[in-house]
């Protein structure tokens, strides 16, 4: 498991909810947004490439 979503219907700040990347098996709480599909977001500690696709995927089921 790599991306985590987590969405909250009673918080209406963060309606379309949040990703978290899971890093070496520990969530790291920074936010992150959807990276355009042409340019994955490269974690710089385990460096892994998290693609548009990936956070698709978490958002329909939960995580990736
Ligand atoms: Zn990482």
């Amino acid at each position: 498991m790599v991306l985590i979503y987590e969405n909250d219907p009673l918080d209406n700040e963060h309606a379309r909810g949040r990703f978290y990347h899971v890093c070496r098996g520990q969530v790291d709480r920074t936010e992150l947004q959807i990276p355009p599909t042409d340019r994955p977001h490269e974690c710089p500690r385990c460096g892994i490439d998290l693609e548009a696709e990936d956070f698709f995927v978490a958002m329909q089921k939960g995580s990736v």
